[in-house]
């Protein structure tokens, strides 16, 4: 009998020795779990299939010497198309290095989760656009995990800013801010604000509805990437990728 079965989605992998790998499995009830997994990476190891990047799968663990040891574990869901376009690759690389930043081991995650479920599936067989879900998933994943950007209230001063014509967003301030309250950083458009809003408003089920057209996709991202990074510095290699091929060169106004 295995001490833990657990449901989880693979969210890093480390290999180490010849065969073996370390990986973290993100799960709903127990967020964050580090497993070993010996030998899988023979090609006749029954753990080769369920140790693959973004696996969701079920696992049956040992505990040995303080580490969780894999038994067994079987393919629930492979996501496999995306480990075969390295543009949905990179984004799924960015949405699971969040986590992997912003989940806590031994805590309950189960919306961050679902998230994630969810987005996967959009980008491995939907038709959006990988920055789209992207961008959606950046809103919605700062939200739940405690980061979420002010995009209706100035950050500073808390007013609504609807209705003004020039708004600023500014990551070290909190998000959206007046221009009362910040004479100078970049502006976000109203349309950019609200196309975040709405993202906030779906359910996991209708992520496939968000659809954005460039320049918006690209306005979008270039606000929530980089403050997504500077509150969770760990997915720097991660956004890196996904912004050499998603998103167009940093624009630098600064008024
Ligand atoms: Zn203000």
């Amino acid at each position: 009998m295995a001490d833990l079965t657990l449901r989880g989605m693979v969210i890093r992998t480390v290999d180490y020795r010849d065969n073996d790998r370390i990986l973290t499995l993100f799960t709903a009830e127990q967020g964050r779990v580090d497993a070993k997994a010996r030998n899988c990476r023979k090609a006749t190891s029954p753990l080769l299939a369920c140790t693959q990047p973004f696996t969701y799968g079920e696992y049956q663990l040992f505990y040995h010497k303080n580490k969780y040891i894999i038994d067994q574990g079987e393919v629930l869901e492979s996501f496999y198309p995306l480990r075969e376009d390295v543009g949905r690759f990179a984004a799924a690389s960015l949405c699971a290095a969040l986590c992997l930043e912003g989940v806590q081991a031994e805590e309950s995650s189960e919306a961050i989760f679902s998230l994630l479920y969810h987005t996967l599936s959009f980008l491995t067989y939907g038709e959006n656009d990988p920055g789209d879900l992207t961008a959606c998933f950046l809103v919605r994943f700062l939200s739940l995990a405690g980061f979420r950007p002010a995009i209706t209230h100035c950050a500073v001063c808390g007013r609504d800013l609807r209705e003004d014509p020039l708004i600023r967003f500014l990551p070290d301030r909190g998000g959206a801010v007046c221009m009362a309250c910040s004479p100078v950083g970049r502006r976000i458009g109203k349309t950019a604000l609200e196309a975040m809003r709405r993202m906030l408003l779906l359910d996991d089920d209708q992520l496939g509805r968000v659809r954005m057209k460039e320049p918006l996709r690209g306005e979008v991202l270039s606000h929530l990437v980089p403050y997504a990074k500077l509150y969770l510095p760990g997915i720097e290699k991660a956004a890196a990728l996904f912004a050499s091929l998603h998103m167009p060169p940093q624009a630098t106004e600064q008024e």
